[in-house]
């Protein structure tokens, strides 16, 4: 069995890796060769957190595992550690034995990243230049930095909740050589793509604040309840996602379904464009909307690409198991 520690992930994971992992396994998802396990989450009476599992198997690719972890609210403050804390766990298909450990922090914020990151590859106008931030927190910073690499951005505005954070975003456009601007959400109207990765139970981002053609990438509505995006905005823009069973049940369409404005039909995997049975984008001024909730497969096909990457690099910690 091989262990690669949460230490080692930085110098082993490229964004390219972490795009063509998740890709791939949208794809494969969508050709029905790879499915999730039903996702358990449980806050567990200790430490006020939250701890759960999100599993599958990837038949093509020969992944088969789990993600352990969850969020500790106590563990900065109180222990020194991030308080989302998670490890993957990879298993040899063929006979059940465990393969590879894995830390799984860093990975999962390059696993969503890379996930509106296919969205907007497949989805957005191909003359796309200005890009849009709502949300300026811990995952937004690997979101936008995914991001730009799939267009060529002139110019990235930003909203936030908490408009102290913009900063964080503001440095990754410097970073990458563009323009900042702080705008309303009515600015937002300046955007060909806008991504929404906030923690945020109500919604900031009206169908008014959004122009003909945009790309929206909504990646922070994972769970019951939050909401970053009107239902109306839903209802209007045509909406993929990586797990239509998660999109109305944790997802951001979860609330235009509850209210009636669409059904699961209306919603298609973003696997189905990426292999071709669907053609994604049909006009200039269509609105796209992908609903990012995040499948365990993502954390598996990474994970496993760093298993890889580190076995080649000779960084793997092999164990007698
Ligand atoms: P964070 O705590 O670092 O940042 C939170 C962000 O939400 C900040 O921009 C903050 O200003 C904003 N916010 C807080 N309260 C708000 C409110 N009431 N209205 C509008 N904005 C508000 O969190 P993070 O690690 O960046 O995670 C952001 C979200 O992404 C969380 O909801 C998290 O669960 C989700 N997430 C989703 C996936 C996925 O696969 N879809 C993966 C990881 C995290």
């Amino acid at each position: 069995m091989l262990l690669v520690p949460e230490r080692e992930i930085a110098n082993l994971m490229t964004l390219e890796a972490a795009f063509d992992a998740v890709e791939e396994v949208f794809a494969a998802m969508a050709a029905k060769d790879a499915y999730n396990f039903p996702v358990i989450r449980e806050a567990i009476g200790h430490e006020d957190a939250l701890y759960g599992f999100k599993g599958g198997f990837d038949r093509a690719g020969l992944t088969l595992g789990l993600k352990a972890g969850g969020y500790w609210p106590n563990n900065l403050e109180k222990f020194g550690h991030i308080n989302h804390q998670s490890t993957v766990f990879l298993f040899d298909p063929d006979t059940g034995m465990p393969s590879a450990m894995v830390g799984g922090n860093l990975l999962t914020a390059l696993r969503t990243a890379a996930a509106s990151s296919v969205s907007i590859k497949h989805l957005a106008r191909p003359d796309a230049r200005v890009i849009g931030m709502i949300g300026a927190g811990h995952q937004s910073t690997f979101q936008l930095r995914a991001a730009l690499e799939q267009r060529r951005f002139e110019k990235v505005i930003g909203w936030n909740y908490h408009p102290e954070m913009l900063p964080n975003i503001e440095k990754v456009a410097n970073e990458a050589g563009l323009p900042f601007e702080a705008v309303t959400l009515d600015g937002m109207q300046q955007a060909d793509v806008i991504i929404s990765i906030t923690s945020a139970f109500a919604p900031s981002l009206m169908a008014e604040h959004v122009s003909p053609g945009c790309h929206i990438a909504c990646m922070g509505t994972d769970t019951k309840g939050k909401q970053e995006v009107e239902a109306a905005l839903i209802a209007k823009g045509t909406v993929f996602t990586d797990e239509v069973a998660q999109s109305i049940s944790i997802g951001e369409a979860q609330h235009a379904v509850a209210d009636g404005l669409i059904t699961s039909n209306d919603i298609t995997e973003l696997g189905a464009v990426i292999n071709g049975t669907h053609a994604g984008r049909s006009s200039d001024t269509e609105i796209t909307i992908f609903d990012g909730t995040g499948v365990g497969l993502q954390d598996l096909s990474v994970a496993a690409k760093v298993v890889d990457l580190a076995q080649k690099r000779g960084i793997a910690i092999e164990v007698d198991f």
